[in-house]
């Protein structure tokens, strides 16, 4: 069998974050790949209607780093040059959780603190530049083409500001985010839908930036509050950005809403379980409007389900599972997926049937994300889906652990692991962690 001849050009729909690292890991694989992107895109950090999300806080986990700067050599010196904060979590981050702030201490795992427009530029002219990729904007994919008895997927049909035309493929990778354009088709070709899980969260984020001065905050990078239910209901973010600005999101459980303006920002910070967040937004300097953005529900498609499915057809990214962004992990279960990508076509397999390992090994790592921020969720008395059984009794003892992570090195690094996708949240529960979170919560907290 020639297998180059299945790999002379894949499609990526979507040019946003999961597009761009899916582009990247295809163009060691593929003759050509072409990037088809709906929005109109700059050369300069911006957000595009497509992806409004962008306008909120994003800070990118340590192993999501550490995958980008697999895939793009000179990306982390870039963004330290160009005044993104790269810094040990456990020293940038004040993370305050359960009564108390994260103990200062090296974990040797490197937190991104920059804004996500900035990010995806700097992706995004690193991929541009591959001599056999192209990245097609004003471009809206409407159809997907397959052979007449429907297995195998051809290209797809595109409209643009010239006209419309079709393009064939040997592989479509769909990364439309979570209206996810795949849905639709299996629905039209007559495949089964992957079954979905969905936990309805209705949370809502309220971002504004500010401009950065020096000594504005010392203690550390970057300041996150998060819920403490059922007593605090609210979070709050202040992140470092490049040209010395802040970005600041506050958001609300069930429905509730950080308003836009000045005073109605600044009450609901104040609200927040700690002050450390409003002391400093109370002296800063806005640099434009606040901009709010509704995160119904986490949602889960099982698409390592299916039997019977398109052959030459993927998707990856948020079109497959988005979480509640608390803690940070959707850019990087992205990267991850996408190097699971990688390690498939590096087998060298014919890429139609790419599909069945590709969604079962990336079903089993997005198990981590979602089993941490939906369990989180379930402490919301307002959250509604269908609740694992244990997981009141899981949220009990996480909120012990949580206490513990404000003196102990050894629980926060265990946490930090599960927070990094790189360990399952089971792995909490073994002895060693078990016992420390015990012992600690019988002493009272330190901060
Ligand atoms: C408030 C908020 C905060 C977040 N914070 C973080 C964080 O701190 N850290 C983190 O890692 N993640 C965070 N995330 C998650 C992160 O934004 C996403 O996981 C990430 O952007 C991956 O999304 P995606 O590329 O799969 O899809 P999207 O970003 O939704 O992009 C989909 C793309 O497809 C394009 N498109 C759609 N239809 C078509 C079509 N027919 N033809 C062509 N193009 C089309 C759209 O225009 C868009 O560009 C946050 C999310 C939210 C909502």
């Amino acid at each position: 069998m020639n297998l180059k001849k299945n790999r002379e050009h894949a499609i990526v729909i979507g040019a946003s974050f999961a597009g761009l690292i899916a582009t990247r890991v295809l163009s060691d694989h593929f003759e050509k790949v072409t990037l088809l992107e709906r929005d109109e895109i700059n050369d300069q950090p911006e957000t595009r209607n497509g992806q409004p999300q962008t306008r909120h806080v994003h800070g990118l986990l340590p192993s999501g780093l550490d995958i980008l700067c697999h895939y793009f050599k000179d990306l982390k010196s870039t963004l330290e040059a160009e005044g993104a904060i790269l810094n040990d979590i456990a020293r940038s981050l004040r993370w305050h959780t359960s009564g108390g702030y994260w103990g200062q201490y090296d974990s040797g795992l490197t937190i991104a603190l920059v804004g996500r427009p900035f990010l995806e530029w700097q992706i995004r002219k690193r991929v541009k530049s591959l001599s056999n990729v192209s990245i097609q904007d004003k471009t809206k994919v409407v159809k997907l083409n397959t052979t007449s008895d429907q297995s195998q997927v051809t290209g797809v049909d595109i409209e643009h500001p010239g006209g419309s035309n079709s393009l064939s493929a040997n592989l479509v990778v769909d990364t439309t985010g979570r209206s996810a354009l795949t849905l639709r088709w299996l629905e039209e070709l007559g495949y089964k839908k992957p079954s979905e899980k969905k936990v309805t969260v209705d949370v809502n984020y309220t971002s504004r930036i500010f401009k950065r001065n020096e000594g504005q905050f010392n203690e550390g990078d970057a300041i996150l509050i998060t819920p403490d239910p059922p007593n605090h209901l609210r979070l709050g973010a202040l992140f470092p950005m490049e040209n010395n600005r802040w970005i600041v999101s506050l958001a609300g459980w069930g429905g509730d809403k950080a308003p836009t303006d000045d005073e109605g920002f600044r009450a609901f910070a104040k609200s927040l379980p700690s002050s450390k967040l409003y002391d400093v937004l109370v002296n800063l300097e806005p640099l434009g409007d606040a901009y709010t953005y509704r995160f119904p529900a986490n949602l889960r498609r099982m698409y390592e389900e299916l039997k019977s499915y398109p052959d030459g057809l993927l998707t990856l990214g948020d079109s497959i599972c988005s979480f509640n962004p608390v803690y940070g992990q959707g850019m990087t279960s992205a990267s991850m997926q996408a190097q699971v990508l990688d390690k498939e076509l590096a087998k060298g397999n014919h890429v139609a049937k790419v599909w069945q390992p590709f969604f079962k090994q990336a079903g089993k790592l997005i198990n981590i994300p979602w089993d941490l921020a939906t369990g989180a969720d379930f402490a919301f008395s307002s959250t509604e889906g269908s609740k694992p059984v244990g997981t009141d009794m899981i949220n009990r003892y996480m909120n012990h652990l949580q206490r513990s992570t404000h003196n102990d090195k050894k629980v926060l690094g265990a946490f930090l692991k599960v927070l990094n996708l790189t360990a399952a949240p089971p792995s909490v529960l073994k002895p060693n962690i078990l016992m420390r979170v015990l012992l600690n919560s019988l002493r009272p907290s330190k901060n």
